[in-house]
């Protein structure tokens, strides 16, 4: 029986802004998703079993705070009611932080959000990519909303796409962050995803570029006790390093519905939320069907996944035979082998070898660097050690 961990829910595909690295195909649509979808999908992934005691819900996939407060209070509503009891259910918003207002913060503190700003760090890297329709930066609109959200004491943590322009600079945004007292970070690499083509990885320096920024950018972090507290790539990359051999590791972005994707209109998909809107001409789409008018319990019988299936697990093994990081990995995530190398049924990306490859190393020469120096017995970081929701932090998209 598969075990839900991630829900994430298109509210709108809109989204206000138009970031120029973003994949969202539909972000110019107004749809909203309907209250009968929201009860739909809920009251079968409550009565299906798959979900053991916690689920994460995250809205994102289109900008959240588009859609207003009312509408979330009543879903959220929803939910609480058709909820077995001892169930947690965690709420949390990915968005581009422009349109945060006094309401909003006191709407995430009452209603305990966890909320994730996309933000690239100082306004000439972030204003590069992050613009409206009309052509204009909008670190200003955003910045604003992230000192609201300081000054009403709502926690958050931010994701910044790094590109080839700001990973040369860790010490300008390290104080940026610091200056902007922005304690928790997870970087995205600009990535090559549905018809995007990422213009970062076509420099061909870039893994080494990556390795100098997430070193010292952790150097520095290191060198300021408390400025810092989550660094995601760090902490990942320890947790995975320092595991012992026994303890459970799973890639939850290759098991089916571990992480269940819903668009606007209900339709349904699993394995990278980015899936939800793509085509591709070998596979078609990837949707298993939709909660309006399928049982979610007989989507495991849909032939996508099945092909799906196949070819990912294909290259899980492909992986396992040829990689060296795969007892840290699990097998990469299938949206970047599928845009990067065509097929799930694959292994190496640029990706990978960014986010899993050089910041492993980084963890593992930092261990032995420390064990030369006889503190082995110290972790490499002790300020990077904080356990996070996965969910709060994940990877998921641009926002
Ligand atoms: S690092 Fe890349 S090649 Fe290695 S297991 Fe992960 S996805 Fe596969």
């Amino acid at each position: 029986m598969p075990t839900i961990e991630l829900l994430v829910v298109q509210p709108t595909p809109f989204c206000n802004i138009d970031c120029s690295y973003c994949y969202l195909p539909n972000r110019s649509s107004k749809a909203v998703v309907s209250k009968q979808t929201l009860v739909n999908l809920f009251s079968q992934v409550f009565a299906s079993g798959w979900v053991r005691d916690c689920l994460a819900v995250v809205w994102h996939a289109g900008e959240p705070l588009v859609l207003d407060r009312e509408f979330y209070r009543d879903v959220f509503r929803t939910v609480d009611r058709l909820k077995p009891a001892g169930l947690a259910v965690t709420h949390a918003f990915q968005t581009n932080g422009t349109l945060i207002d006094e309401a909003w913060c006191t709407f995430f503190a009452e209603e305990q959000v966890n909320v994730g700003v996309s933000i690239d760090g100082p306004q000439q890297f972030h204003d590069q990519n992050r613009r409206t329709r009309a052509g204009r930066g909008t670190f200003d609109r955003t910045i604003a909303g992230i000192r609201l959200l300081r000054r009403t004491e709502v926690p958050f943590h931010v994701i910044s796409v790094l590109t080839s322009r700001s990973m040369a600079a860790p010490r300008e945004m390290f104080d940026f962050y610091v200056g902007e007292g922005i304690e928790e970070v997870c970087f995205n690499v600009e990535e090559s995803e549905g018809d995007h083509v990422s213009r970062s990885f076509a420099n061909p320096g870039i893994e080494a570029a990556y390795y100098q920024f997430l070193s010292e950018f952790w150097r520095l972090s290191a060198s300021r006790p408390g400025r810092i507290s989550f660094i995601r790539e760090i902490e990942h990359a320890i947790r995975q390093v320092i595991r012992p051999n026994d303890a459970p590791f799973s890639n939850q972005l290759v098991e089916p519905f571990a992480v269940t994707s819903m668009d606007w209109a209900g339709n349904i998909s699993t394995f990278s939320p980015e899936l939800l809107g793509l085509k591709n001409a070998g596979y078609g789409d990837y949707l298993l069907g939709n909660i309006n008018h399928d049982a979610l319990i007989d989507l495991p019988d849909h032939p996508n996944l099945a092909r799906m299936l196949k070819d990912i697990q294909a290259g899980v093994r492909m992986c396992q035979e040829t990689c060296q990081y795969f007892s840290v990995c699990g097998g990469g995530e299938p949206v970047n082998k599928l845009a990067e190398n065509g097929t799930f049924a694959s292994t190496e990306t640029r990706y990978c070898r960014l986010t899993k490859m050089r910041a492993t190393d980084l963890v593992l020469d930092a261990i032995e660097r420390a064990q030369q120096s006889g503190e082995g017995n110290q972790s490499p970081d002790s300020c990077c050690l904080e356990p996070r929701d996965q969910a709060a932090c994940g990877g998921i998209g641009v926002g």
